[in-house]
């Protein structure tokens, strides 16, 4: 079974968190810790840097970033009536898929708004920001699409602003990399909104582009995201970079078949990650051969954020 590398950068802090439900469970029952922790230290390793907003905590009474599986929030303009009906699936398992939920993962099928390809050849980089981000950006001789993580968004805050400064196009790829035909319509809104949250408490806007991970994408989750004035954004090209993690791909393979594109074709949309060094090295090779490029909006000729505040 594949595992997606964005895995392996939990598991650090998946490691910690059991630490600190017992000190939660201990200092809740009143019972003097065995040790007591550095003055100054609030947060865990390797957790949120970006300060909670105090809109945020208005609006949902929260006070801190959410782990892997924020709570869902009620917003007024989610309207469940128009949520479409889908049988629920893990990914992989397509036999309960029927025509009519149009799945991208199980059948390869596109709705009228999603956006697949480009006319010009372009990349687009998934599951940032991270600290190989910072290598990208200082590389990239054109302008891109990022899919970010809202989860890494509140780690590497100004990685992410780097970014938007650079004049890159930054879209959600959720909170935290959940499958979504897999999840309950709570859970998908809540992996939806607070990844536009961190988004809009770091770059000051709502995203117009959404990225579905692992190309999750049905009839159910197509009626939640525009619901929230997003557009569903897959590939026609998948680079497959994302193997460089087990090792059943190497980075010579990546790029020739890449090469192999660009000789056949001049048009398209390319899947990359910029989730380690190995895969932002290939996607820095792949800028290099492609110096004419063009972001998901300008693919289609749509804005590039539904607001920004400033
Ligand atoms: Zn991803």
């Amino acid at each position: 079974m594949f595992v997606h590398p964005l895995l392996q950068l939990y598991q650090p802090q998946m490691k910690f968190l059991p630490l600190l439900v017992v000190i939660r469970a201990i200092a809740a029952a009143g019972l003097n810790l065995p040790f007591s922790l550095p003055p100054g230290i609030t947060r865990l390793v390797g957790g949120p840097t970006l300060p909670f907003p105090q809109w945020l905590t208005d609006f949902t009474g929260l006070k801190e970033w959410p782990g892997l599986d924020p709570p869902f929030i009620p917003l007024d303009f989610i309207d469940f009536s128009k949520i479409e009906p889908a049988n629920h699936h893990i990914q992989g398992q397509c036999d309960m898929i029927t025509p009519t939920s149009c799945s991208f993962d199980c059948q390869n099928c596109v709705s009228f708004d999603d956006v697949y390809t480009c006319p010009v050849l372009s990349q687009t980089f998934d599951d940032g920001p991270t600290p190989a981000t910072t290598k990208l950006l200082a590389n990239l001789k054109t302008k891109t699409t990022f899919f970010v993580l809202g989860h890494n968004v509140a780690k590497y805050p100004d990685t992410y602003r780097q970014a938007v400064a650079a004049g890159h196009i930054m879209g959600s790829h959720t909170w935290s990399h959940k499958f979504l035909p897999s999840l309950s319509n709570e859970e998908i809104i809540a992996q939806i909104q607070w990844s536009i949250w961190a988004m809009n408490a770091t770059g000051h806007h709502l995203p117009k582009w959404f990225r579905p991970p692992y190309g999750g994408l049905d009839n159910r989750v197509r009626s939640i995201v525009r619901q929230f004035g997003m557009q569903n954004v897959l590939w026609d090209y998948d680079t497959f970079d994302w193997k460089l993690n087990d090792n059943s791909k190497s980075a010579g393979q990546v790029v020739a078949e890449v090469d192999q594109l660009i000789k056949s074709r001049t048009h398209g949309l390319m899947l990359e990650h910029d989730m380690m060094v190995q895969t932002v090295n290939i996607g820095i090779d792949i800028n290099k051969k492609l110096p004419s490029q063009m972001t998901v909006p300008q693919c289609i000729g749509g804005i590039d954020y539904i607001k920004r505040f400033n």
